[in-house]
């Protein structure tokens, strides 16, 4: 398994997670949260299994509760964003994409790929690709 496993973490290296297979859903989420904690237009996360998931690092880990019972975990040091994980939802994380070392793949199935909170886009900025794009979660 660890093989093949997906690694990431991290800037300063102080938080390192392996995942020890494919992730799920992969969302680049426009909403307004997730812009104002990564600093980015748009964050892009995937599922993962709790099981699945072996982080290093808890110690250099702190969290921030951007909404109920959501809460992004980054590192202390770098600040760099790790994961989300729902309280709703105990048995799974959810991966920030760009957390991934370089060469990495999420590894999710075709068609399992969207753009989600649409509805939030900044104006000046269209990606450009053929994914869905939904408002909210899409559900
Ligand atoms: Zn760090
Ligand atoms: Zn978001």
């Amino acid at each position: 398994m660890t093989t093949s496993a997906i690694t990431g973490g991290c800037q300063c290296g102080a938080v390192r997670y392996e995942i020890s297979e494919p992730l799920h859903d992969v969302s680049h989420c426009h909403c307004s949260m997730c812009r104002k904690a990564h600093g980015t237009l748009f964050a892009s996360f995937g599922r993962a299994r709790r099981d699945s998931f072996n982080l290093t690092g808890e110690q250099n880990v702190t969290g921030y509760e951007s909404s109920p019972g959501m809460v992004r975990r980054f590192c202390k040091s770098c600040g760099g964003q790790v994961v989300i994980m729902s309280n709703d939802a105990p048995e799974v994380f959810f991966v920030a994409l760009g957390s991934l070392d370089a060469g990495q793949s999420p590894g999710h199935a075709a068609g399992e790929e969207k753009h989600i909170f649409w509805e939030s886009k900044v104006d000046w900025y269209d990606p450009i690709d053929d994914l869905p794009k939904v408002t909210g979660y899409g559900e």
